[in-house]
């Protein structure tokens, strides 16, 4: 089966900012000489996701008209949906070294020139406006807010072109391009691709959901973001390792992927959910599960938030169909997993845990009841967490 049969990217085709590799050499050289701005983890991992079209349409950091046109409509200048401005915000001082520098280089947070930027406009801001727009808060002790108003008073924009990407990446194997995976979607036939996406071990309420969501497509795209998140109680290495585990032992090899997302977590709940399910488009999948509070933080969103923003878009305008599920848990009188719109019982009957209560008995060595975490799985998290 061809690419053609999958879903099409967001806004037209796949954007591609990656020097070719014979270039590459003297991309570096050149990229030398200009001015450098040097990017945090967070800008750096918005550079790899732009150039390498996990962001398509975009190509580069926002302008003001996309700018003002995310936050005060969730779309692109153009139209196009959009829910968060992708900005790269610089002091006033690299701002005024870069004057009206048009070519600037792109420095990792190591040093290393990684990309090259064409800068088309430099633009102040307000940044509590953008904080309500976007968070829906102008709280600073809300992680999104706290990181936007620490952030450099002007913004750059303009495209930005990849000339080093890392090779020493963790997780290497895991790391795949939208183009990577619609290659491979498309080599073992799937059409219908729903992804997942996560920073937490995977139990069996999550192994529920992706299955019920897997009964009615092709494939699945596990799809957890092992970058800097805000409470990492269990390593990315740890949880990489509890998702194989689990896959090894129950899902079908043919029907699942396990892909790293690369993307920065923003906390910003609702448009958030928006940003996942596009960027998940631009990898190939047709559906996205949207659980509740989706990427929300502390008390800022409310339950349903997530997944009524969606009812704010024509099916036409997103193309990728959000799948709205409930918690889920094992009930024992219904013999199985369930949900409060498919369980009639009350809570004596269903085995649930809180995140605290999960920690603590993982702490300790505990095994949590199979209902609950498969034992496979609980034996990695285990053994991490005593590691
Ligand atoms: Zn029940």
């Amino acid at each position: 089966m061809t690419n053609d049969a999958l879903i099409r990217p967001h806004g037209g085709a796949l954007v591609n900012r990656i020097v070719s590799p014979d270039a590459r050499d003297a991309a570096l050289r050149a990229a030398a000489a200009l001015p450098a701005v040097h990017l945090t983890p967070v800008q750096h991992s918005d550079v790899l996701c732009l150039a390498t079209g996990v962001f398509t349409p975009l190509a580069g950091f926002a302008g003001r008209d996309d700018y003002e046109s995310i936050l005060t409509r969730m779309r692109l200048a153009s139209g196009v949906v959009w829910s968060i401005p992708v900005t790269l915000p610089v002091s006033c001082e690299v701002a005024r070294s870069i004057g009206g520098a048009r070519p600037i280089a792109l420095r990792d947070p190591s040093g290393r020139i990684v990309a090259t930027m064409d800068v088309t406009a430099q633009f102040s801001y307000d940044k509590e406006r953008e904080a309500q727009a976007v968070y829906r808060t102008t709280d600073a002790a809300h992680p999104g807010v706290a990181r936007l108003y620490a952030q450099g008073d002007v913004l750059l924009a303009g495209p930005v072109t990849l000339v080093d990407r890392r090779g020493d990446e963790p997780f290497s194997a895991f790391r795949r391009d939208p183009a990577d995976t619609r290659r491979l979607f498309a080599e073992r036939g799937w059409r219908r691709v729903v992804g997942f996406q996560t920073r937490n071990p995977v139990h069996r309420a999550h192994e529920y959901i992706q299955k019920a969501a897997l009964e009615i497509c092709d494939g699945l795209l596990l799809n957890p973001l092992v970058g800097e998140t805000k409470s990492d109680d269990i390593s990315a290495a740890t949880r990489m390792a509890s998702y194989q585990v689990l896959i090894q032992n129950y899902y079908p090899a043919d029907r699942v992927v396990l892909s790293v997302f690369p993307a920065a977590m923003r906390y910003a709940g609702p448009r958030e959910a928006i940003f996942h399910a596009i960027a998940r488009k631009n990898y190939g999948c047709s559906h996205f599960i949207v659980g509740r509070d989706h990427a929300g933080v502390g008390d800022y969103y409310g339950t349903y938030d997530a997944q009524r923003i969606f009812d704010e878009f024509a099916p036409e305008d997103l193309g990728i169909v959000p799948l709205f599920f409930e918690h889920t848990f094992f009930c024992r009188r219904c013999g199985g997993m369930a949900s409060t719109k498919t369980c009639p019982h009350d809570g004596s009957s269903r085995v649930t845990l809180s995140g605290t209560q999960v920690r603590d008995m993982l702490t300790k060595g505990q095994v949590p009841p199979p209902e609950f975490t498969r034992a496979e799985v609980a034996q990695v998290l285990i053994d991490g967490m005593r590691a």
